[in-house]
């Protein structure tokens, strides 16, 4: 039973992705469309945390707070002001700072954190991938692969494209870009889902002759990678910076649901065996 005296425990999730607003929705009482079972779990307050990054972001179901916390002292500080019970680190796979942050400030404020982290892309056959650890490192391969480019990796780390003066970018995304970037080069602001069909009419009319991804591992976004396939296309693709030492992950936000119960659960009702073999424990 629900003891009626204790306020919800309190999660808080980092957020910016689909499925961070998934988890949300998961989470929050009703969101989904379903009553909470009765007496069955005590209930959840669900705070989702945004960078501010986006003009219109997608919101998730719950409470939502926008923008930075100052660094990781700055996050420590707000999950013992707020009483946070568990941190779910739902950033984007290349949101390597706010992942970081996260580790220490729960060290910190002693607060159990799981990261969640939908798995990357694997090359298939007939795929010419090549594969790179940074956006420099892209940047240097491109000349060797081709002259009409289409990046996909982001508005933020343009600058690293900006000295390749003689090919042409066409740039998607969310938001229009800011200098510095390519000098010759179009931007088409969209955001995903993505299908086959509208990518391979995007790499046809620019006459596409290389793609530059992050492994950001999205079904959303994985359309290009086969319309890259067909054509033949050379795909520039920069690995995933490590989820940070000692840090537990989820693959789904369903793995996450799992681990939650385990971490908030009050210690009497606590299984012993609720981790799946294989998935680390939240208090190791
Ligand atoms: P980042 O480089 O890892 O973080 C830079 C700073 O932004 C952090 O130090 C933190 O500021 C703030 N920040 C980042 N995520 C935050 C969050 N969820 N809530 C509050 N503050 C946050 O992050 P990024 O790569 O710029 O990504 C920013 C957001 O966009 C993330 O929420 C991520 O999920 C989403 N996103 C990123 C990508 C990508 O390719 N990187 C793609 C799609 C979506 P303070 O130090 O002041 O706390």
């Amino acid at each position: 039973m629900p003891d009626a005296a204790r306020p919800p425990r309190h999660v808080l999730i980092l957020g910016g992705t689909t499925e961070a607003r998934r988890l949300a929705t998961a989470l929050v009482p009703g969101a989904a469309g379903q009553e909470p079972a009765q007496g069955a779990e005590p209930p959840l307050r669900v705070t989702t945390s945004l960078a501010g990054r986006v003009a219109a972001p997608r919101l998730p179901a719950g409470e939502v707070r926008i923008g930075g916390f100052g660094g990781p002292e700055g996050l420590a500080r707000w999950l013992r002001e707020h009483a946070v019970d568990a941190l779910i680190d739902a950033t984007h796979p290349f949101a390597d700072t706010i992942s970081h942050n996260a580790a220490l400030a729960a060290a910190t404020a002693h607060v159990p954190l799981l990261a969640v982290r939908r798995p990357g892309w694997v090359p298939e056959p007939g795929d010419d991938w090549h594969q790179v650890t940074s956006l420099d490192e892209a940047a240097a391969a491109l000349p060797a692969l081709g002259s009409h480019i289409f990046l996909t990796t982001g508005r933020m780390g343009l600058a690293h494209f900006a000295h390749l003066t003689d090919p042409w970018f066409l740039v998607r995304s969310v938001d229009a870009p800011e200098p510095p970037h390519p000098p010759r080069m179009e931007v088409l602001l969209d955001r995903g889902p993505f299908t086959v069909e509208g990518e391979r009419a995007l790499l046809r009319a620019h006459r596409i002759d290389v793609l530059v991804t992050k492994d950001s591992g999205a079904a959303a976004t994985a359309a290009k990678l086969t319309a890259a396939r067909e054509a033949g296309i050379p795909v520039v693709v920069v690995r995933r910076p490590p989820v940070p030492d000692g840090v537990p992950v989820a693959a789904n936000p369903e793995e996450a649901v799992n681990w939650l119960r385990a971490v908030t659960a009050p210690p009497s009702a606590r299984p012993v065996h609720t981790v799946p073999i294989g998935f680390p424990h939240p208090f190791h």
